[in-house]
């Protein structure tokens, strides 16, 4: 393929990349973006393949199957809850053909540069490498954390900030001397680095604890996209640097916008020792009694109702009840009752994930609202359903200074007149942390499957 072509081709994915973003940014066009998306992919990759540098074709073309055929496999297979351990391990991929991209271009025997050149590239490897390691071992370590494999739990090892900082300072002491090297002299400490790297990778996640896992997933993916940006660099590849970018600097906004979501600073996240995962919590159960409701009470209540709001969380995801829930959602609309919903930020395992489910169940879009559209008119709500969601109707959040997910903005929801809290049993959520809101006095508790609970709801209100 002519160099022109090839150039205006990576033009054309670039802008259907930005197009891709734009698009992913509201759910009613988010279907499109993704198109832009996948078509700008398609386009970069054949623009690539056939581009005049590229020779193997009979090693290229097996990997491009094995890996369209491993892609789509997981893709068909993946359930909506599981979905943010396949963006960690997609993220781990990233991070391993960075590295692996930087000992290639560090071993090239065609490689031609010399003077300041020379020390522009192996800058270019050095970084690479160093954030490809990190990005790989990290995303590794998220994986098992969302999957379940590794506890929640942060590890806090003593003078924790103090190892960092010594792996970071002798990283670039090691810089300093592959940059002093002829030929291929400098890989040792190219090695050694990277050693380190992928150590500081399990250490910083491992640090982590559950409540915080949202940002580290949506940091991780930033640090891919720079990890991507270096490969391109190292390639010299004007569209992989300008996608890495893009990723990069996306994943930072999002981190960053969590981060406010949960009221905590960015730098307080990626140093970790937040939240303690798993299901016990070290405070004592809060006061009050709990009280249980039914299914036809529940109906009951909601045909009664003028203004409904429901509250989606993790536990919807896992027991799949949104079809019903959409469903419930239409009958009691027709009859004339006000239903809307509540999203925070971060319910669910991952940025959007009930904004999908919702949509996926043909909830309209104008009736999903976020936290801070709709948190102030809980007191002039009749009936909440909390559906499978706990942390983010937390209200010691701001009730209790010493709690750990204390000034972490949450839906309001005890403010309504009575609110439905649907779950199995009395466990923590996510973050561990025990819920006051099941024992106050306008709290009534469905326990039982979510999708059993709602299937009883909606035979009690006829259609
Ligand atoms: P939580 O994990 O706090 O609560 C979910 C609740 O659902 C649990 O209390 C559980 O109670 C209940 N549940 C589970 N399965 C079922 C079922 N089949 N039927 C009925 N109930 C069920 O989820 P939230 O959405 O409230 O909060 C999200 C949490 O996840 C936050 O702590 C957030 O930081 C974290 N997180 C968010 C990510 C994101 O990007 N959104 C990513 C990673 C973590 P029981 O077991 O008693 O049924």
């Amino acid at each position: 393929m002519a160099n022109g072509l090839m150039t205006v081709s990576y033009v054309a994915a670039a802008i259907l990349f930005i197009l891709s973003l734009g698009g992913l940014s509201r759910q009613d066009t988010a279907r499109r973006g993704n198109f832009y998306g996948a078509l700008g992919m398609a386009i970069a990759i054949l623009a690539t393949v056939i581009g005049a540098h590229v020779t193997g074709y009979a090693l290229l073309v097996p990997a491009i199957a094995i890996g369209a055929v491993a892609g789509w496999t997981l893709a068909v297979r993946v359930e909506m809850t599981q979905m943010p351990e396949l963006v960690a391990v997609l993220h781990s991929f990233v991070g391993l053909a960075a590295t692996l991209v930087g000992y290639a271009s560090y071993l090239d025997p065609s490689s031609h540069f010399t003077g300041a050149e020379k020390t522009i590239h192996e800058v270019e490897i050095f970084l690479g490498v160093f954030i490809g390691a990190i990005t790989f071992t990290g995303s590794i370590i998220a994986f098992g954390k969302l999957r379940g494999s590794i506890s929640g739990k942060p590890l806090m090892l003593p003078a924790r900030h103090w190892l960092n900082l010594a792996g970071i300072l002798v990283s670039v002491y090691l810089g300093g001397v592959f940059l002093g090297t002829e030929g291929s002299a400098g890989l040792p400490a190219l090695f050694a680095m990277t050693v380190i790297a992928l150590l500081l990778g399990v250490h910083l996640v491992m640090a982590i604890g559950g409540a915080d896992m949202p940002v580290v997933v949506s940091m991780l993916n930033s640090y891919s996209g720079w990890a991507a940006a270096a490969t391109g660099f190292m390639l010299s590849n004007d569209l992989l640097i300008v996608t890495g970018a893009l990723v990069g600097s996306s994943g930072a906004i999002l981190s960053y916008i969590m981060c406010r979501a949960m009221n905590r600073s960015f730098v307080s996240v990626i140093l970790g020792g937040f939240g303690t995962g798993g299901s016990t919590s070290s405070a004592a159960a809060p006061a009050g009694e709990v009280v249980a409701i039914t299914a036809d009470e529940t109906a009951q209540l909601l045909t009664d109702a003028k203004e409904v709001i429901i509250v989606p969380g993790y536990g919807m995801a896992v027991a799949q009840a949104q079809g019903v829930v959409s469903e419930i959602t239409k009958r009691l609309r027709a009859k004339g009752v006000k239903v809307r919903f509540a999203i925070h930020p971060v319910a669910g395992r991952l940025p959007g994930h009930m904004n999908v489910l919702l949509a996926e169940a043909k909830v309209p879009y104008d009736i999903v609202m976020e936290m801070d559209e709709i948190n102030a008119d809980f007191p002039e709500t009749d009936a909440v359903l909390v559906v499978g969601a706990n942390d983010i109707v937390n209200p010691s959040a701001q009730e209790d200074p010493g709690s750990p997910i204390a000034g972490m903005p949450v839906l309001e929801v005890w403010k309504a007149k009575t609110v439905v809290v649907f779950k199995r049993s009395m466990a923590t959520g996510y973050a561990g942390v025990e819920n006051p809101l099941f024992y106050k006095e306008n709290t009534r508790m469905l326990f039982g499957d979510a999708k059993k609970s709602v299937d009883g709801i909606l035979a009690h209100i006829p259609s």
